[in-house]
């Protein structure tokens, strides 16, 4: 079986995290288009339930 030879230091595990990690902690925020709240970019809006202009999922609140 194909087995790495050794392990990745400490040193080498926390340069590549430092390449990405730092973005999980700020997700990509916008306003929603259809009623303003701020919502996760590329997902349907969790108070409207709108995506691309047309209604994805249920809405919480709005029926
Ligand atoms: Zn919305």
């Amino acid at each position: 079986m194909a087995n790495p030879k050794r392990k990745h230091s400490k040193a080498r595990t926390r340069k590549r995290r430092s390449q990405y990690y730092g973005s999980l902690d700020k997700p990509e925020t916008m306003e929603c288009p259809n009623c303003g709240n701020m919502k996760l970019r590329h997902r349907a809006c969790p108070s409207c339930g709108h995506y691309r202009g047309r209604q994805v999922i249920e809405a919480e609140e709005s029926l």
